[in-house]
């Protein structure tokens, strides 16, 4: 049996041992706090459920393992400076930004970039924490510890929020899911559908970046790509060289999921052009608690977290692939009243792209 190490047991690390089960893949996840050593032996890949980690002796010792797939390309996509700056190196649409420095001013920054500039953390940021707007030029400033550590970005204005998953194995082949459509609310993923029609003129645009990025990055298995829809173009908003949230109704509408996607590249399995079933919705479980009565919503594919229920955090997601979208609609009809009333905006989101 393969055995293979996950830097991180948050969620990803848990749907990516869940998915090795079928292919007899013994897949380890490891706590990035953890300070006891691991039995690695020399042959046994390692991957990450994450792009950054904190010095510990597991992470120590992971990160040092010669079978560290993609090792390279964590620290480029992990800090938004090295990652923005490959982005442009590659010639790729990417909202315009600049490093904020020791002397950058706010002025000079809406000077560059315009009315409304989004500071983003270079590193640690996620589900929009680490993210500072500056929306009134000369009353707004930049926050003093914020100077050599964040980027300026360009506020986009976007006409939606896409992503695509693709992967790539060894031998440099790479395959894609269709791009998924995604809502975000105060920087937090609630909603995504995929495939849809609509969007599907931009599939090659898509396949495209991302191809050139994991090429360049010689990269092995899965990265997302999030995008801005602009009209008719895709500007990419950020990568992560891992499994996405936007791509967890793979599991539900593809016949390989992207966390099966994933181990496949990373041992050397075939990879192949997934088999994508109907349209496929997921909804975001966030900082609410688990309702026992979702598993009766016909179509509900639930996978609940076990962490702790806090504010703002995400403790699980239920897919729906139905073969018909009018059922889609009516399983989300069913599951609305089980939820609290701030997922109307996801719900009624959802349901107007099946129409
Ligand atoms: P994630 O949880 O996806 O890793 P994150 O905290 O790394 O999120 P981003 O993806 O960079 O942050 O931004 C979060 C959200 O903020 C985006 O999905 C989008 O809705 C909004 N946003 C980001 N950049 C811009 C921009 N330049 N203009 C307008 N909105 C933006
Ligand atoms: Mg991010
Ligand atoms: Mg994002």
């Amino acid at each position: 049996m393969s055995r293979i190490w996950v830097l991180g047991a948050g969620q990803l690390g848990q749907m990516l041992k869940h998915a090795g089960m079928p292919l007899n893949l013994d897949v380890r996840p490891v706590d990035i706090e953890s300070e006891d050593t691991f039995p690695l032996q020399a042959h046994e890949k390692v991957t990450a459920e994450r792009e950054q980690w904190p010095e510990t002796a597991a992470t120590r010792q992971l990160a040092a393992h010669p079978a560290f797939v993609n090792l390279n390309t964590f620290p480029i996509l992990a800090d938004r400076y090295t990652q923005k700056s490959l982005i442009d190196k590659l010639g790729l649409a990417t909202a315009p930004w600049q490093l904020v420095e020791t002397d950058t001013s706010a002025e000079s920054l809406h000077e560059a970039l315009g009315e409304r500039v989004l500071l983003k953390r270079r590193t640690g940021g996620y589900d929009g924490r680490g993210q500072h707007w500056l929306r009134e030029p000369g009353r707004d400033a930049i926050p003093d510890d914020w100077h050599t550590q964040a980027i300026a970005e360009q506020a986009i204005d976007f006409d939606e929020e896409a992503s695509i998953v693709g992967m790539r194995g060894e031998d440099g082949q790479c395959y894609f899911y269709p791009l998924t459509l995604n809502l975000h609310v105060d920087g937090i993923l609630l909603g995504s559908v995929s495939p849809l029609a609509r969007l599907a003129h931009l599939q090659d645009e898509a396949e495209r970046m991302l191809t050139t990025l994991m090429n360049d990055l010689d990269y092995v298995g899965v990265m997302a790509m999030e995008c801005f829809r602009v009209g008719d173009h895709l500007l990419i908003n950020e990568l992560a060289p891992r499994v996405h949230n936007s791509g967890h109704w793979t599991q539900a509408g593809a016949n390989i999921s992207q966390f099966e996607a994933h181990l496949r590249a990373v041992v050397g399995l075939p990879l192949i052009a997934p088999s994508v079933k109907n349209t496929s919705v997921m909804v975001n479980l966030v900082g609410t608690e688990r309702n026992d009565d979702w598993l009766s919503v016909p179509g509900a594919e639930l996978y609940w977290y076990g962490k702790e229920v806090r504010p703002g955090r995400k403790v699980g997601h239920i897919n729906f692939c139905l073969s018909n979208p009018s059922d889609t609609q009516a399983a989300l009809d069913k599951l609305e009243p089980m939820l609290p009333a701030s997922y109307g905006i996801v719900l009624d989101w959802l349901r107007s792209q099946l129409n």
